[in-house]
């Protein structure tokens, strides 16, 4: 992938995370009133139970989600956004920019649906 691409996908990763976060967030934030500290991460013990809150509040498919935009954006940071998990080989450019935060390849990807399916 070309360096000056990755911006484009970190901030489409960035509008997604805050999609799935933005709403929640309100919500936690309101049902914390008096608590005086905004961020979540002060202390290990105040983001654990924030992500806890959010993992409540999102549910199963949307904090999976969540958990693969945020892999995502760590391997932008790390240099290894668009390879593939499974193959190591780059996922196709036009994959991602449907899905941004794809983990894997379309031949991975279909392998491992395969292999999930004959495994019920
Ligand atoms: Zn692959």
């Amino acid at each position: 992938m070309k360096a000056n691409k990755l911006p484009i996908f970190k901030t489409k990763l960035e509008e997604i995370r805050s999609s799935l976060v933005g709403d929640v967030e309100k919500v936690i934030k309101s049902s914390q009133k008096d608590m005086s500290a905004p961020a979540p991460d002060i202390t290990d013990g105040a983001a654990q139970a924030y992500n806890l809150q959010l993992m409540l509040e999102l549910g199963e498919q949307d904090w999976q989600k969540l958990k693969k935009v945020e892999d995502a954006l760590n391997k932008i940071k790390t240099g290894h956004y668009g390879i593939c998990s499974e193959c190591e080989q780059p996922i196709p450019e036009a994959r991602l920019e449907v899905v941004p935060f794809a983990e894997y390849c379309v031949g991975c990807m279909n392998d491992i649906e395969k292999e999930a399916q004959s495994h019920p």
